[in-house]
């Protein structure tokens, strides 16, 4: 092998040297064929030609007319591919690489790959009373997942519900009006609801209508501590349960559009909130001291929320929003209406950099706040945004002084906190 290479290096150091010396043989070359030889991976093969075993000068035809250039046909390279993975979905490993030309063989390094789910497919449906499942599994190792799928509405006809056959009782002594659009009866707004209840019951229908609103105050300061609504309600007024502070359970229905001013006002025992997708607005104060709050969800189709609705909601853990909405985001766990005015934080809040104002009693005494970080793009701090978030001993600005000082700030932003200064992360 090694001698047929060195032959070969010598007849091209020849061929050069001879074009360079521009040596002659006059008109008679002595002409030695070399047949072509094709390269493998690793050695460099040369095209068919003629050879002046005198002169050394390479040509491509046997009369010596065409000067050969460049005989050699550089080696083509190793054509791996890969034969072989010892990687898992969970443990590192080596990917085998093999060439499809000489079958050299070689091992490299290759990463879990974690697992690659296909879609999921639902392997039990939900029905209005037993919750659904749904399956899917890895690929590459067969593991499955496993999600419920919530019940699905039931289907009311006169307080029965034609799926299950469920028939609904409403709390007795709850009180109705008429609602009437364009001159027609189309339902019952339940205005008030007997005193001392603790368990209440709101039906689907009232008198063969559909109950459709809850009226202003219907059951403010009652003693309710669960609330069971069976009717699709598009509605919940003013006041409709404030102050009703042993309510810890309700459930909206997927009907609801719009939350009234103070509707939930000081609940202080509720302790989950989801509002769903079809939930449009959010009224003046309508949660406003909900300080047992720990989670907060926010449907798609939230547009409008008002002025101190998630005020002194101060022991909230988790705020997410969902992605379908437009017009606010839950990323970094707070409550932020698009582009970049942050609502409402909580103790687990990381403010985007997209963020470019805190608004009003934002972080209004949160109590598990001890760090933050607020992004260089802030323009405005607002009134009370911080106040009395006392165990927040740090504040961390990525900005210049020269920066802080030209951020609008409200009325004790931040009074009654624990850090001394601002520290300035630039
Ligand atoms: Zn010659
Ligand atoms: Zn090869
Ligand atoms: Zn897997
Ligand atoms: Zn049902």
């Amino acid at each position: 092998m090694f001698k047929r290479k060195s032959a070969l290096l010598l007849a091209l150091f020849i061929c050069a040297a001879a074009a360079m010396s521009g040596a002659a043989c006059g008109e008679e070359h002595l002409l030695e064929y070399i047949g072509r030889k094709g390269p493998t991976c690793t050695e460099p093969g040369n095209i068919a030609y003629w050879r002046c075993t005198d002169c050394g000068l390479c040509f491509l035809d046997a009369d010596a007319v065409t000067a050969a250039g460049d005989t050699v046909l550089p080696a083509l390279g190793h054509a791996y591919a890969v034969t072989g993975v010892t990687a898992t979905c969970l443990a590192d490993g080596e990917e085998i690489l093999t060439c499809v030309r000489c079958g050299d063989e070689k091992r490299e390094h290759a990463d879990a790959s974690g697992h690659l789910f296909g879609a999921f497919s639902t392997t039990k449906r939900a029905t209005c009373t037993s919750e659904g499942e749904q399956k899917r599994s890895c690929v590459l190792c067969g593991k499955t997942e496993t999600r419920t799928l919530p019940k699905t509405e039931h289907l009311f006809r006169d307080n029965t519900c034609s799926l299950c056959g469920l028939t609904v009782h409403g709390t007795e002594g709850l009180t109705y009006s008429v609602v009437i659009e364009r001159g027609q009866t189309v339902g019952y707004r339940l205005v008030s609801a007997p005193a001392g209840e603790t368990d209440v019951v709101i039906p689907n229908s009232y008198l063969g209508l559909p109950v459709v609103a809850i009226g202003a105050g219907a059951f403010a300061e009652s003693p309710a501590e669960r609330i069971a609504i069976y009717a699709d309600l598009e509605e919940i007024g003013e006041n409709a349960f404030s102050r009703c502070r042993a309510l810890a359970e309700i459930c909206f229905p997927s009907s609801l559009e719009r939350i009234g001013k103070d509707a939930f006002r000081d609940c202080s025992s509720l302790s989950e909130l989801d509002l769903p997708d079809g939930v449009l607005s959010v009224g003046e104060g309508a949660f406003y001291g909900c300080s047992g709050l720990k989670k907060l969800s926010v449907g798609a189709g939230l547009s409008e929320v008002g002025e101190s609705a998630f005020w002194n909601c101060h022991r909230l853990e988790t705020i997410s929003v969902s992605e379908k909405n437009a017009f606010f985001s839950g990323e970094g766990n707070c409550l932020t209406r698009l582009p970049g005015e942050l609502l409402l934080g909580c103790a687990a809040t990381v403010v985007p950099g997209t963020v470019t104002e805190i608004g009003d009693y934002a972080f209004f005494g949160v109590e598990g706040l001890r760090s933050l970080t607020l992004p260089h793009g802030i323009v405005r701090i607002g009134a009370a945004a911080f106040r009395d978030c006392v165990g927040l001993s740090e504040l961390i600005y990525r900005g210049t002084a020269a920066e802080w000082a030209l951020i609008e700030k409200g009325d004790e932003w931040n009074f009654r906190t624990n850090f001394s200064e601002v520290t300035f992360l630039t």
